[in-house]
């Protein structure tokens, strides 16, 4: 057996303002006064100056304001990166993220594709990078997806989704201000936070599972019921154990996987677009043949909270997007794995997950 040496964020701030401390984290990090920071913020946040006021910007520091509409693409990130280099003759000091997910994996991978040749698509799968990547700093301003703490970053190519999982992924400096997450509208809440807790049930179920990955698990599982189901607690104490759940949901699946809702939910994002968060909760939904409890329960928070799910949007769908749905997912063969056994080709087989995108 040959255990995997992990990469952790050597360094994390927590605390509800410590965003204010943005400038005096990252400028001991300035390379030279011509080589600027380069915020990547959600546009959301454009023209809201309780966040963009506290951008510290000196010298050619620069916001790029990107849409969150899309998840990441790899052509996405090789035309920012062509940006970045055309403007900063002498180098970046650092990529600094503020957003979601979508905004963090895209600050991972313009890091690592500033110091790597070619075009991202070629590193999408695990231990490609040859090159450190440029000080990457991320800034959780939703939370569930772990991304402010995991070895990956997603991103769509031309012929799939996959990660660019490496060991110079993580971010170098992460900034926890629960804080920022106020603003998340109570759908989006909703959908981002349950892919922390679907995080948690994969990982706690699967056949990957050790005490490493167990122990933030259950502490992530916790957080969530805690947030997802109790009445007392107040927006702030919610806001904090949320931006912690996902943390450690994130540090769980770190040393196992996720299962069978992420590998069915990856086909329908590649086909149909569907968002990660809203596409995992449509999948799990109808997945208690696998998880009985997980899905019980999530079913519970569902309903406390008024969530309504889209539904049909597989049933225009001909039998050639099926196929490509089918073979995205199961290509997915860790995951598989992980939820089913090494013997899973034998239980999920091509027909029964077409049944299964077909009740979605
Ligand atoms: P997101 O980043 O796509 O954002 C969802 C929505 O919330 C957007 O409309 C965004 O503008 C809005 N938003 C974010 N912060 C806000 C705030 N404070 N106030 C108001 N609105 C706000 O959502 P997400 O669910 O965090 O991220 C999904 C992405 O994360 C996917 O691309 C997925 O592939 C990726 N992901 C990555 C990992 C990883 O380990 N790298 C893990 C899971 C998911
Ligand atoms: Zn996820």
């Amino acid at each position: 057996m040959n255990y995997k040496n992990f990469p952790m964020v050597p360094r994390v701030v927590f605390g509800r303002g410590s965003f204010n401390q943005l400038n005096e984290l990252i400028s001991p990090k300035r390379l030279s006064i011509n080589a600027p920071f380069i915020f990547l913020v959600d546009d959301v946040f454009r023209g809201n100056a309780w966040l963009t006021s506290r951008i510290p910007l000196a010298y050619d520091d620069r916001v790029i304001y990107i849409s969150a509409k899309d998840e990441p693409k790899t052509s996405q990130v090789d035309s920012l990166v062509e940006e970045i280099i055309l403007t900063s003759r002498q180098g970046t000091s650092g990529i600094i993220g503020i957003g979601g997910g979508t905004i963090l994996d895209l600050a991972k991978a313009v890091a690592i594709m500033l110091t790597n040749e070619g075009e991202a698509k070629d590193y999408q799968g695990w231990d490609l990078v040859k090159n450190p990547a440029v000080y990457h700093v991320g800034i959780p301003t939703i939370s569930g997806t772990g991304a402010e703490v995991s070895r990956t970053t997603v991103l769509t190519g031309p012929d799939m989704k996959l990660g660019i999982n490496s060991d110079f992924t993580p971010f170098d400096q992460v900034i926890l201000d629960p804080e920022l997450t106020k603003g998340v509208q109570k759908n989006q809440w909703f959908y981002t936070g349950m892919d922390c807790y679907i995080h948690c049930i994969e990982s706690l179920t699967g056949t990957y599972l050790n005490a490493f990955s167990q122990s933030y698990g259950e502490i992530a599982l916790q957080l969530c019921k805690q947030v997802f189901l109790e009445d007392n607690l107040s927006d702030v104490d919610s806001q904090d154990k949320l931006m912690m759940a996902s943390w450690h949901g994130g540090m769980s699946i770190a040393y196992s996987q996720v299962g069978v809702a992420h590998a069915i939910s990856y086909g329908l994002s590649y086909l149909l677009g569907t968002k990660h968060g809203i596409g995992n909760c449509i999948v799990f939904d109808h997945l208690e043949e696998f998880y009985p409890e997980g899905v019980a329960l999530f079913k519970e928070m569902k309903k406390k909270h008024d969530i309504y799910l889209p539904k049909g949007i597989c049933a225009h769908l001909d039998d050639s997007k099926f196929d490509i749905m089918i073979n995205i997912s199961l290509s997915l063969e860790p995951l598989w794995e992980n939820a089913l056994g090494k013997g899973w080709k034998k239980i999920m087989t091509r027909e029964k997950l077409k049944q299964l995108y077909k009740k979605m």
